[in-house]
C-alpha cells in the first residue's frame, strides 16, 4: 500500500509531494509532481466527503497509482475488492470493462470512470451477437470467458476468467467433465491456456462448419491485446545478448512464441509477487510500460529494464485531474440494463467463487 494511504487524516500536499518526490526520483520529474500532489490532496478530500472507495489497476501512470487508489491490483483482485466494498462511491481507475465489472457486482452503487474513452482492443474484439452465434454453432460446450469484455458478452457466458485464473478455471471445468470448451476473446490467452492444459486450441474461422471438433479442446476466438501483441522474440533475444542474467516476465496475453522465450509468465500481480520475491536484481517486463515505472518505484533495489515504446492508450485516458473531475460532477457513471448485470453476474460470481 502507497505510504499516503497509511496516513490518517487526509494527507496534506506537501505531504503528498514528499512521498512522490522519493519513490519517484528518477522515474517522474520532479517539477511535474508538485502539481499532481495538489490534485491528489483533493482528490483525497472529495473522497472522504462522498465516502468513495478509488480502485486503480496496476496499469495507472505512477503519479496516480503511488497517490490515491485505497487498493491497487490486477482484475482478480480488485473484482474481489468490489464484491466486499462498502463504501457508497466506487471510483474506477482502469478501463471500461472493469468498471463494469464493479458495477455488475454492485448495483445499487455510483460506479465512475474518470474517462469516458477508457476501452480495451479485446473487449471489442467481440460482441454479444459473436457469442450467441458461437453457442448455436457448437451447441452444449460452457463458455469462459476473460473479464476484458463488455458486460453483454459475460451475460452470454458461464464461467469468467482473468489472466490470474484461465488455467484454474478451464482445469476445474475439465474436471467436471467437460472436454470442449469455448473460451473467449483473447486468442493469446487461449493459445497459452491450452498449451498449459496440453490441449488443442481450435480456431472457429478455420474450423469447417460441421467438421468435428477434436474430443478434448479450448475453441477459442481471435482478438487480441494491442498492446501485448507488440512483443516479439527478437526483442527478447536481443535483450538477453545484452543482459545475458536478466530475468524476462510477460503477460500472458503475449504470442505464445515469446511466452515460450520469457522466463515467467502470469497477470500484473502475479508479475509483481515474483519481482518482490526474486533473488534476481535484474528483471525485464513484457507488459504495459507504466507498470515497469510503479515496479521500480516500489522496488528501488532492482533494476527494471524497460521496452517502453508500449503504453495502452486506453489506460493512459485516465488522469489524476480526470479522476478528481469524476468525484466532482458525479462522471461518468457506469449504467447497465438491470437484466445485463442479472445474467453477467453469474459467471463473475462462479469465478470469484474458484479459489
Ligand atoms: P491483469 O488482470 O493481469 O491486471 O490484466 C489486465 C489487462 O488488461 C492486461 O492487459
Ligand atoms: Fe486491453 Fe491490452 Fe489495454 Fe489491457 S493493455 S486494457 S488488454 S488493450
Amino acid at each position: 500500500m502507497s505510504d499516503i494511504l497509511t496516513m490518517d487524516s487526509v494527507p496534506s500536499v506537501e505531504a503528498i509531494a514528499s512521498v512522490l518526490e522519493t519513490r519517484l526520483k528518477n522515474i517522474v520529474p520532479a517539477f511535474e509532481l508538485r502539481g499532481q500532489a495538489e490534485i491528489a490532496h483533493e482528490i483525497h478530500v472529495l473522497k472522504r466527503e462522498l465516502n468513495a472507495v478509488i480502485l486503480g489497476h496496476n496499469y495507472m501512470e505512477p503519479a496516480l497509482y503511488l497517490s490515491v487508489p485505497d487498493y491497487t491490483g490486477d482484475s482478480l483482485e480488485l473484482s474481489r475488492v468490489s464484491a466486499e466494498t462498502d463504501a457508497d462511491v466506487i471510483v474506477f481507475c482502469g478501463v471500461q470493462f472493469m468498471a463494469e465489472t464493479a458495477k455488475i457486482l454492485n448495483p445499487e452503487k455510483t460506479v465512475l470512470i474518470p474517462s469516458d474513452k477508457a476501452g480495451c482492443s479485446l473487449a471489442a474484439g467481440i460482441s454479444a451477437e459473436d457469442v450467441r452465434a458461437l453457442k448455436q454453432r457448437f451447441p452444449g460446450l460452457p463458455v469462459v470467458t476473460y473479464v476484458n469484455t463488455y458486460a453483454d458478452v459475460k451475460a452470454e457466458s458461464d464461467y469468467c476468467c482473468t489472466s490470474g485464473n484461465a488455467d484454474k478455471i478451464l482445469d476445474h471445468l475439465l474436471h467436471e467433465g467437460h472436454r470442449q470448451i469455448i473460451f473467449l476473446p483473447d486468442e493469446y490467452l487461449g493459445r497459452n491456456a491450452a498449451r498449459d492444459l496440453e490441449i488443442p486450441f481450435v480456431d472457429p474461422s478455420n474450423h469447417a462448419e460441421g467438421e468435428a471438433l477434436p474430443e478434448t479442446c479450448i475453441v477459442g476466438w481471435t482478438a487480441r491485446c494491442e498492446v501485448h501483441e507488440q512483443f516479439n522474440v527478437e526483442d527478447i533475444q536481443n535483450v538477453r545478448k545484452q543482459f545475458p542474467d536478466v530475468t524476462i516476465l510477460a503477460h500472458p496475453e503475449c504470442s505464445p512464441e515469446v511466452i515460450d522465450a520469457v522466463d515467467i509468465s502470469g497477470s500484473t500481480k502475479q508479475m509483481i509477487d515474483y519481482v518482490e520475491k526474486s533473488s534476481n536484481n535484474q528483471l525485464l517486463l513484457l507488459t504495459e510500460c507504466s507498470m515497469g515505472d510503479n515496479i521500480a518505484a516500489e522496488f528501488p533495489e532492482k533494476e527494471i529494464l524497460r521496452l517502453c515504446t508500449v503504453r495502452c492508450p486506453h489506460m493512459n485516458q485516465i488522469t489524476l485531474a480526470d479522476t478528481r473531475d469524476s468525484l466532482k460532477q458525479m462522471k461518468h457513471q457506469v449504467e447497465l440494463d438491470a437484466s445485463i448485470i442479472d445474467r453477467a453476474r453469474k459467471p463473475i460470481d462462479r469465478m470469484l467463487a474458484i479459489r
